[in-house]
């Protein structure tokens, strides 16, 4: 028997509640991972260890993306609603990005408690003392939400936001693709007993644009540099993993706007790149108009000088970074927090009605400084950890602290260090049955799913909005006695939501 028929039998033994025909069950798995190899839902195998060999590695070069085997219910009115929201959000993070002398207040106030938020702060300050202008701005956000079904039932289920990502938010196309997949396993399978497809319509299984929308942003804020020979970089890690995410992002700008894309680390940059006449990028011959980061959010990115000295080359230079500084700074989780305050998205919103519905998405966001408040947050926290989550700064997954990890990690840092952090009431999400494909290996437990929705903003040197619109949907779903919701860290499948 194959592992993963062994998963099967097993998983077939453990879960009655499923269809029992294991023959049934071993077709479908078959079906989907052959369909997700046809329609590029692939990753690159994980290299096992630095003593894997190359050719042990190539064996399996590629592997089938996570997914789940079905849809997962997200409530439609709360969907649609997020997806409204999305451009007043893009706006909203414009404007914080232009405001310098609230990031720059927000921003010191986690004095020297984080190196790395830091360190990009300071080459904005420097980019800044320099006047660099640039042709424009090119925002590709994501909102993060998971639904909070309140216990009391005095209201229905809420989408709350998690978080908003600026910098490098991943998986649009492979989101969009997984909707292909699970519209078609409703046509040809019904879903196979893994969930009752008898009463589903195809409406209820949105289209995802998110396929094309990030290449359709690129290619706006492209034309704005007003060179239609240059090329746009996109920023990548060494060793990354998903690729094919980024080269579907790669072929619509290629086939859909004649635009060249080119792959490099921010180290080949250092090596391969230069700053010509007028701040121009060149690589060799070529002109770099853009420079999309999927790079560039995490410490890990900058192991030497050499990648931050990349990036300033980037930076001083013309070229449109994606996102620039103050996008990346406007994504910090002390942004967020402070966002939340009485009255501060009130001093980027003028319109109250969309001020409410932004805030209405907003769950409790403390400091953990030496304010009151903080303080206060910092007792809240110690006397119930199972109502919080503990963020320092960081993103990509795997920071957090939960339930009794707050009290030993606020136990083990010192005051200055408390103030990188910020504390955020848990969202509880409602769980419900499905089973996710995850190398190899079935997982059927109670689910929750994460809902993304990206964000599209471009604009020209005056300010002048060129676009602003939401460019489709992502859906993480992870088991629910798992904290974490990341795909790339290892914690969640793709999805995609049946609107209910
Ligand atoms: P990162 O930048 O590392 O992605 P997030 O703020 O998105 O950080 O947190 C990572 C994961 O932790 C989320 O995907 C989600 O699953 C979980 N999480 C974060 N905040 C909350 C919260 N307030 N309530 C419940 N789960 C949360
Ligand atoms: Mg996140």
């Amino acid at each position: 028997m194959s592992k993963l028929a062994r998963t099967v039998s097993d998983f077939l033994a453990s879960r009655p509640q499923y269809t029992r025909d294991i023959g049934k069950l071993q077709a479908y798995i078959d079906t989907v991972i052959d369909w997700e190899a046809a329609h590029g839902l692939v990753l690159r195998a994980p290299k096992l260890d630095d003593s894997t060999s190359t050719a042990e590695w190539l064996k399996a070069a590629l592997v089938p993306a996570p997914v789940a085997l079905a849809p997962s219910p997200i409530p439609r009115s709360e969907f649609e609603k997020v997806v409204a929201l999305q451009p007043a959000l893009n706006t909203l993070f414009d404007r914080i990005s232009q405001d310098h002398e609230f990031l720059s207040a927000t921003l010191e106030s986690l004095g020297t408690s984080d190196e790395f938020t830091a360190r990009v702060y300071d080459m904005y300050l420097k980019q800044r003392a320099l006047g660099i202008r640039k042709p424009g701005v090119i925002g590709i956000h994501r909102s993060d939400y998971l639904i909070d079904a309140p216990e009391s039932g005095s209201h229905g289920p809420r989408a709350k936001q998690v978080e908003f990502n600026t910098i490098a938010a991943s998986f649009a196309s492979l989101s969009s693709i997984v909707g292909d997949l699970h519209r078609y396993l409703l046509d040809r399978t019904g879903f196979a007993g893994i969930l009752d497809a008898g009463t589903i319509s195809k409406d209820q299984l949105p289209e995802n644009e998110s396929l094309t929308s990030i290449g359709d942003g690129i290619a706006a804020g492209f034309g704005l540099y007003g060179r239609n020979d240059a090329i746009v970089v996109m920023v990548v890690q060494p060793g990354e993993r998903n690729v094919y995410d980024q080269r579907w992002v790669e072929s619509r700008l290629w086939e859909k706007h004649g635009i060249r894309v080119v792959r490099l680390t921010f180290a080949d940059i250092l090596e391969q790149c230069v700053v010509g006449p007028d701040n121009r990028l060149f690589l060799g011959e070529e002109e770099v108009a853009v420079a999309y980061y999927r790079s560039g959010y995490a410490p890990t990115d900058f192991p030497s000088e050499r990648e931050w000295e990349g990036r300033w080359l980037v930076e001083k230079s013309r070229a449109i970074s994606v996102p620039n500084l103050a996008y990346h700074l406007s994504g910090c989780k002390k942004i967020q927090q402070v966002l939340a305050q009485p009255g501060v998205v009130e001093r980027f919103v003028s319109d109250r009605g969309t001020a409410e519905l932004v805030r209405e998405c907003f769950v409790g966001l403390y400091p953990l400084d030496d304010s009151q408040e903080g303080k206060q947050a910092y007792e809240d926290a110690l006397a119930d950890p199972t109502k919080f989550v503990v963020k320092p700064q960081r993103e990509g997954g795997g920071y957090n602290s939960y339930g009794e990890d707050i009290p030993r990690l606020l136990g083990r840092i010192s005051e200055e260090e408390r103030r990188g952090y910020i504390l955020m009431d848990l969202i509880r999400a409602p769980g419900f049955r499905n089973v996710l494909l995850r190398n190899g290996q079935l997982v059927a437990s109670e689910v929750v799913s994460e809902l993304g929705i990206y964000g599209i903003w471009v604009s020209d040197a005056d300010g002048n909005v060129v676009v602003n619109r939401h460019g489709g949907h992502l859906l993480r779903t992870k088991a629910s006695d798992v904290y974490e919701g990341g795909v790339a860290a290892g914690f969640a499948v793709i999805d995609s939501p049946l609107l209910v």
